[in-house]
């Protein structure tokens, strides 16, 4: 496996070798299953009173894990810890807070398949999606290592004032904040931790960190790696419960300085505006939901164009950020697109995802589960259901949440759910009369997270100067939409899809967990 890097786009092809080495996971985790775990607090297992247990939403009757339902005053337990350990972590040299950061990363390399088999379990996620996401989060932190280094902590000489008699010496520094929180969802539960956590505590901030109620397993897992990895006490802590109390209380302590949200448009604006309750601004990154669009021209190539747009449709159920929820195809080629769109999709599996043979697991959870027979009766009256709109009852099916992968043609073009995200596996399909109107379409919407296109070149950089979004893709069968990378394809949204304009594991991301000071010395 020596030559193979894992990442979305490569995920496809991999060696023998991973597919052995996750079944031999799989089979240790899954004999392990029903453990209680703390949450984490000054490197020491915390416990409250109340529990909660974390099942497979492929088999709601296995439970994974039993987790703490913590409260108000966990909440604030984990922040005094991380404000008592701040001054002694921020003035560490980053040089050693790299090294410490690295060796996390080495870590969950070395724990890659055991985390992968929890991932699959928990979220639903095949068992490539569920390694990429892990292999991803190793990556994300040691992007942020890289960057850190490279601008050799962000400490620049500026130009000297020409001052008559006295030697200036004007420096300007990059210093972290202070107590940052990370709040995750559950669809990369270890990536959107990892990478935010990294890049916070590389950067010198100390962390509090809550997940998703869907996904304590897979984050408690990630943090046992940052834990391992020897990061002096209270710098990082990992906490869990509902987002509506502990997460909640989190917000509203005064003690934070700064967080990183990623998850739904709904909670991440809600949480910006509690934010801006406190006493001054504090720097607030959110990573907020997508309705993503993609545009086939006439002249696009139709098996790259169908391959591309089903993978995004489709992978992780729907239920990616970045996923492929519409697709405007110019008139010539639509029925040919549309066509092979069909075919392709009536191929995939769908059952347990830990099993090779399936594309598709199940939704998250109940609500998810609803809200596919929501819009389905919705869509079936406004649109034509051209595959799937059903969810799956009957015998390996029956205790999981399983939708069939949907495609929905001809719903008028101003149908809400245009614009709304669905998060499940349902993608819309319009035929359009030029690039022109299909460009109008696709900005049309509150969202700017991703975009794909299939066409002639010259159309893609017509297409990239026009789409309103942060990560496009042109003529990309790996995945139309979906499939970013650290230091590949740096991610994040524009309008409302993300708060910061810059991007995670990009060039520009490191500097939003830094304040900037300026030193002038006169001797
Ligand atoms: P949610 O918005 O439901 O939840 C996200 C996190 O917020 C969870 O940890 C949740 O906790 C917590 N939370 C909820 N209410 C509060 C509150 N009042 N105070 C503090 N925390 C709170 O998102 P999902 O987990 O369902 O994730 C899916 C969404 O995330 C989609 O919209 C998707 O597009 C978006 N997303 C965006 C990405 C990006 O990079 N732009 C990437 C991945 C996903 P709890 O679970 O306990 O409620």
């Amino acid at each position: 496996m020596a030559d193979f890097k894992l990442t979305y786009a490569t995920m496809f092809n991999p060696p023998e070798e991973l597919h052995t080495r996750f079944e031999e996971a799989l089979s240790e985790v899954r004999a392990n299953l029903g453990k209680e775990y703390g949450m984490l607090i000054s490197g020491e297992e915390y416990y409250a009173e109340n529990k909660f247990k974390s099942k497979n939403p492929a088999n709601t009757e296995e439970i994974l894990g039993l987790f703490q339902t913590g409260t108000a005053d966990d909440a604030n337990t984990a922040i005094a810890a991380a404000k008592a350990a701040f001054p002694g972590w921020s003035h560490t040299p980053y040089q050693e807070r790299v090294s410490l950061l690295r060796k996390a990363a080495d870590l969950i390399d070395a724990r890659i398949f055991k985390i992968a088999a929890a991932i699959s379990l928990e979220v639903g996620k095949n068992r490539l999606e569920a390694l990429g996401d892990i292999a991803e989060t190793a990556d994300l932190i040691r992007y942020a290592c890289y960057q850190m280094e490279k601008s050799d902590g962000f400490v620049v000489e500026m130009g000297k004032d020409p001052l008559v008699g006295y030697t200036a010496t004007n420096t300007s520094v990059l210093r972290p904040y202070g107590v940052w929180l990370v709040i995750s969802p559950f669809n990369f539960p270890t990536a959107l931790s990892g990478g935010p956590v990294g890049a916070a505590l590389v950067t010198g901030n100390a962390v509090v960190l809550k997940p998703a109620t869907d996904t304590p397993w897979s984050v408690r897992l990630l943090s046992e790696c940052l834990n391992d990895a020897g990061l002096p006490e209270g710098v990082f802590n990992f906490v869990t419960g509902p987002g509506s109390t502990l997460g909640q209380a989190l917000i509203d302590n005064p003690d934070v300085a700064g967080l990183t949200f990623t998850g739904s448009y709904d909670v991440g604006m809600g949480i910006y505006r509690n934010f801006a309750a406190g006493k001054y601004v504090r720097p607030t990154i959110l990573e907020l939901g997508g309705k993503n669009p993609t545009i086939v021209s006439r002249n696009a190539d139709v098996e790259r164009a169908a391959v591309g747009i089903v993978r995004s449709a489709f992978g992780l159920q729907g239920q990616k950020c970045s996923a492929c929820s519409r697709v405007y195809i110019e008139e010539p080629l639509y029925d040919q697109v549309v066509n092979r769109i069909v075919e392709l999709t009536e191929k995939l599996s769908i059952g347990d995802p830990t099993s090779r043979n399936n594309y598709l697991g199940p939704v998250v959870n109940s609500w998810a589960y609803r809200d596919f027979q929501n819009f389905m009766a919705d869509l079936k009256q406004s649109g034509n259901v051209l595959t799937g709109g059903e969810i799956l009852t009957e015998g390996t099916y029956a205790n999981g949440y399983f939708c069939q992968p949907t495609l929905v043609a001809d719903v008028p073009l101003d149908h809400q759910l245009w614009k709304r995200e669905m998060f499940v596996p349902i993608t819309m399909l319009a035929r359009v009369k030029n690039l022109e109107g299909a460009m109008l379409l696709a900005n049309d919407v509150d969202y700017g997270l991703t975009s794909g296109f299939y066409g002639s070149e010259e159309e893609a950089r017509w297409f990239f100067q026009n789409i309103e979004a942060g990560v496009n893709y042109a003529n990309r069968p790996q995945g139309a939409t979906t499939g970013a990378w650290p230091g590949f394809q740096p991610f994040g949204g524009w309008k409302g899809s993300g708060s910061s304009g810059k991007n995670a594991g990009g060039h520009y991301y490191l500097q939003l967990y830094m304040h900037e000071q300026i030193h002038t010395l006169i001797k």
